[in-house]
């Protein structure tokens, strides 16, 4: 572990749950969010231990909403984090939610050592803010980002596509306006909703899934269809491939050398330790996942016990599929070094399989999407597994 691994924290916390939102998130007022604070730390300061203090390479904190923490309670994790690990991230990155960045939260920010944002404006317009649920203003996410900016920090702005009544002109208007700011990097999400319940109703008290449920049938009803969303993200990618953004990721772009550090971890099948509820980690090849709902992580996290690998998952699938995600592609002479021979036979079949359909491209022993194959990725994904 001499190069380090990448730290990612969860905040559960968001003053509201977005009804398309999956992750692991919880009420900003919930009776459990000092109790939860301690279990993080004690979490944090048993893995240190454990892993004997390893040097943190990339740091990011997501959630839930972390850029609501109160000062002191960024400071106190701030505080174990630095106890616990040998803390000289390349790159440090918090994700804020637009309406909850205040001067004094972002100075908290800084002393821990965040070099960037990720800001979740999703959309600049009125009509998509309401159709997603969001309770901000598109006037507030231009502040964040003016203060982000005012404070030297570099800034990814996260965008959703495919909202009910969307058109091409509408999803025009949002990329121009997230452009104009000069982001360092762009993510577009296309609005997925998933029809079951999990993570996003485990820490919401009222209100569960059949609530949840009925919002999404009817959002899902009235998206654009399959066509319409690929008119969205090819005009995602010519208009910001011609403002200089590189199209490094299925559903990322980055002004030259702002690449996220962090999730080019994920991607590469790095080494990665998650702390905090429903956080996962990949480490020697092990992957594992913390439990979601807020009682049961604090249990874990006070118990000691050590985390449970996550037996189904394949590792050399997993590899496969991420590498590919990456504009750089697989390198099968690499895979087959790391997993074999046998492995590499098998993903090269495959691949030269959908290769026949300009879903991959291959130069020499490296394969990686056509601008088709990142649109279907999920076709390509799916002939990987085992
Ligand atoms: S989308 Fe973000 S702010 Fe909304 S519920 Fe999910 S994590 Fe919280």
């Amino acid at each position: 572990m001499t190069r380090g691994i990448g730290l990612y924290v969860h905040i559960p916390f968001c003053a509201s749950r977005c009804p398309y939102c999956d992750f692991a998130t919880a009420p900003a007022r919930t009776v459990l969010r000092a109790a939860y604070l301690a279990a993080l730390r004690e979490e944090i300061a048993r893995e240190g231990r454990m892993l004997d203090r390893p040097r943190i390479r990339t740091l990011y904190v997501g959630g839930g909403t972390p850029s609501l923490l109160d000062p002191s309670e960024i400071e106190s994790v701030a505080r174990s984090l630095r106890e616990a690990f040998d803390l000289r991230p390349r790159e440090a990155t918090v994700e804020v939610n637009p309406a909850t960045l205040d001067r004094e939260r972002l100075g908290a920010w800084l002393e821990l050592g965040v070099t960037r944002i990720s800001l979740g404006a999703q959309s600049f317009d009125a009509r998509g803010l309401r159709a997603l649920g969001r309770t901000h203003q598109s006037q507030d996410s231009t502040t964040a980002f003016m203060a982000a900016r005012d404070a030297g920090l570099d800034v990814n702005l996260d965008l959703i596509f495919g909202w009910p009544g969307q058109t091409v002109a509408d999803w025009q208007r949002d990329l121009e306006s997230a452009i104009a700011l000069r982001p360092d990097h762009v993510s577009c999400y296309p609005l997925e909703l998933r029809l079951d319940p999990e993570a996003s109703v485990a820490n919401w008290p009222g209100g569960g899934w059949p609530v949840l449920e009925r919002w999404r049938q009817r959002t899902a009803a009235a998206q654009p269809d399959d066509a319409g969303v690929a008119r969205l993200y090819r005009l995602a990618e010519g208009v910001l491939g011609r403002s200089g953004y590189r199209h490094y990721e299925i559903a990322n772009w980055a002004r030259p050398r702002k690449r996220s550090l962090h999730n080019l971890g994920y991607w590469r099948d790095r080494d990665w330790l998650g702390v905090g509820a429903g956080a996962h980690t990949h480490l020697g090849g092990v992957r594992s996942a913390n439990p979601i709902e807020l009682r049961t992580y604090i249990a874990y996290a006070r118990s000691g016990s050590a985390r449970s690998a996550d037996l189904e998952s394949d590792p050399r699938a997993e590899a496969a599929m991420l590498a590919l995600r990456l504009d750089t592609g697989l390198d099968l002479r690499r895979y087959g070094i790391r997993f074999g021979d046998e492995a590499a036979s098998r993903v090269r079949l495959a691949l030269t399989d959908v290769s026949r359909a300009r879903l991959v491209r291959w130069s020499g022993d490296r394969a990686s999407l056509t601008a088709r194959g990142r649109l279907l990725a999920s076709e390509v994904f799916v002939r990987l597994l085992p």
